[in-house]
């Protein structure tokens, strides 16, 4: 299929295959082959609906080591709503990668619940960004060793006032990891995440 041409391994053509998905969007077909081949920061300019959960979903659990129980991949998206909505796709993508696992952290639910979760070893966390920053502050999740981070529907998070506990979240992780963002615009906020928290970013936009 075109996935493989993208250079997606069977574990996830096969769940493809399972969600009917025919043939790749274009922030798919952009962002996949970028990712999959580099270790590298990227910005991607892209509304909602485009398919852009699979643009760093695929690529994310395709580089996961499912073997270890260590956090390596963090999502931060700025609703509890699309937290699970994401949370809900990386499980059904991930269906058949033997052992790994997705976990939810956002507020409004019971943080010793997710904390629980967590410790049972999650090499995936999609956090919504208050509840992200009082969990790392308690000791409940550590992502010093995570080598991938997310930043979805970023300039939503800005929005929201949430640039101070993304600052605070990131200078708990590794300067060393890969940053990919995603926005369906590029004010000037989130031009300064990137300049800020980035090293030369690829870009794409759809
Ligand atoms: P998103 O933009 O990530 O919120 O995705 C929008 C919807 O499109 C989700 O329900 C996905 O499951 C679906 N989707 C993502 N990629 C594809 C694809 N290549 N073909 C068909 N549906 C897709």
């Amino acid at each position: 299929t075109k996935f493989e041409a993208l250079g997606l391994d069977m574990p996830l053509l096969n769940a493809i295959a399972d969600l009917g998905f025919e043939s790749p969007s274009e922030v798919q077909e952009k962002a996949i082959p970028i990712l999959l081949q580099n270790e590298t920061d990227l910005v991607a300019l892209a509304q909602t609906g485009t398919g852009k959960t699979a643009a760093f979903g695929f690529p994310l659990i395709q580089k996961i080591d499912a073997a270890s129980r260590t956090t390596q991949g963090l999502i931060l998206s700025p609703t509890r709503e699309l937290c699970l909505q994401i949370t809900n796709e990386m499980q059904l993508y991930s269906k058949y990668v033997k052992g790994l696992n997705t976990v939810a952290i956002y507020g409004g639910a019971s943080i010793t619940e997710q904390a629980k979760q967590v410790k049972r070893g999650a090499q995936i966390v999609v956090a919504t960004p208050g509840r992200m920053k009082d969990m790392i502050s308690r000791g409940m999740v550590d992502i010093s060793k995570i080598e991938y981070c997310i930043l979805d529907e970023a300039d939503e998070m800005l929005n929201m006032g949430f640039y101070e506990d993304i600052k605070d979240i990131l200078s708990n992780t590794p300067e060393d990891k890969s940053t990919w963002l995603f926005s369906a615009t590029m004010p000037k906020e989130v031009a300064t995440i990137s300049k800020k928290f980035m090293h030369k970013p690829k870009e794409i936009t759809v």
